[in-house]
């Protein structure tokens, strides 16, 4: 963890205080019920979104028909509308698109965009899932991506939309393309590939007092019991502040924090500690649960990070600052952070009055669950966290800009390719899977 630390002091110094941008804005409010879409549906969310951005509507005022399947028309149309609708140069080529239909201009966009091609267009036939992963891989642009091992599919948007997490295999070794789509499948696709503003919740909690004793294990009676000065907990609440900028910014937007902060009065008490690595102790996620208060609701929150003040010798000498990753069940990431005090949280800031440090730290450990959280959407990521230094960002400016990589899937891997977290699991984030 010094290697760590080092990083993250060094990380702080690259860092100018910046304005924090509009970050808290709550998501849109719903805006259609159908009775055939749930909220415990895989495409609630999709359809929401696409309702809102004007994509489609639903097949009738109360019903969207999830399981109809999705014609060629539609998938194209849906796909102008969701790149903004941009005015076509004249009229699609195709003998089956008469000029006056729903989906003319979308075609033609299509056409003069190479997103499709050919002597027909075929409207109403239902789209077949690698038509589906070709359309939206031309529209991205065509990127390279690593082969993926299907049996029945070899074709580079496949490969692609499988690598980004837009769609998985039907099996292990399937991917089935010439199944057709329904409604729900390809506006979940859409989703996945483009959608925007999706929020990421974060709870930041602060745990000014320490309350522990116990006999070691040698004998030896520990006593911790302590606070916070107010000071330290305005530094920590400005430190979750920034952290709301700090990743937006440092994202490029592609991550939207909504942090919510909690300053927690009940003590850490020995019963919140739990066993690291068999000979040290920390604050997990459970016991860390075990002291927030019954309004916190944590399937609101995607990450929740634990601020305590807890001495290296009460958690048998560790002396890491921060870990993360480990989640509560439900898909929420936690981190665990232990602060020091004021000047060792303001150690390393050329003595100006500053926050840096402990923003940073969450940051980091909040990459962490990224990386796990990316595996378990089914996209692995080929490079960790702390790859950094080996794939040659050195200094602090390139460990930033790692962070930036890492997050926009831009980090060139050790086989030539892409790596990071790709942006269909930034759209993915786990408070939508309950
Ligand atoms: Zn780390």
């Amino acid at each position: 963890m010094k290697r760590v630390l080092s990083l993250l002091l060094a990380l702080t110094l690259s860092l100018g205080l910046l304005p924090a941008p509009a970050l808290a804005a709550e998501a849109p409010a719903r805006t259609a019920e159908f009775s055939d879409v749930k909220s415990s549906d895989y495409y609630y969310v999709p359809v929401q979104w696409a309702v809102e951005h004007k994509i489609t509507a639903g097949t009738s005022t109360t019903e969207f028909s999830p399981n109809q399947p999705c014609t060629r028309a539609q998938i194209i149309t849906f796909l102008w509308k969701a790149v903004g609708s941009p005015e076509p140069k004249g009229l699609p080529s195709f003998p089956d698109v008469k000029p006056d239909m729903y989906y003319t201009k979308a075609v033609a966009w299509a056409q003069e965009n190479g997103i499709v091609f050919g002597t027909e267009f075929n409207p109403d036939r239902a789209c077949h899932r690698q038509s589906a992963m070709e359309f939206l891989w031309r529209n991205a642009g065509k990127p390279k991506a690593r082969k993926a091992s299907f049996e029945d599919a070899d074709w580079e948007s496949v490969d692609w939309a499988v690598e980004q997490g837009i769609t998985s295999g039907t099996s292990e070794t399937t991917f089935s393309p010439w199944n057709t789509c329904t409604r729900a499948q390809i506006i979940t696709f859409l989703y996945r590939a483009l959608a925007e503003d999706v929020e990421w919740k974060f709870l930041i909690t602060i745990f000014p007092n320490t309350d522990i004793s116990y006999t070691s294990a040698d004998g030896k009676k520990i006593v911790d019991k302590h606070s916070m000065t107010d000071k330290e907990i305005d530094l920590l609440k400005k430190a979750g502040e920034l952290f709301a900028s700090d990743l937006y910014d440092i994202s490029n937007h592609v991550v939207r924090p909504k942090v919510d902060i909690l300053v927690v009065e009940a003590p850490v008490t020995f019963e919140n500690l739990a066993p690291y690595r068999e000979t040290m102790y920390w604050m997990n996620a459970a016991g860390m649960r075990k002291l927030l208060p019954d309004s916190v609701n944590l399937d609101d929150y995607d990450h929740v990070t634990a601020f305590t003040d807890i001495e290296a010798e009460t958690m048998r000498n560790a002396t890491y600052l921060g870990l993360g990753g480990t989640d509560f069940g439900q898909g929420t990431g936690y981190t665990f952070v232990r602060n020091q005090n004021t000047d060792y949280v303001l150690r390393g800031y050329n003595d100006k009055d500053d926050t840096r440090w402990p923003a940073a730290v969450i940051v980091h450990e909040f990459l962490h669950f990224a990386e796990r959280w990316s595996n378990k959407r089914g996209c692995p990521v080929a490079v960790a966290v702390h790859d950094a230094q080996a794939l040659g960002y050195t200094n602090e400016n390139e460990w930033k800009q790692y962070y930036t990589d890492f997050i926009n899937f831009d980090v060139t891997a050790e086989d030539g390719f892409p790596a990071g977290v790709p942006a269909a699991v930034w759209r993915q984030p786990p408070h939508l899977f309950r």
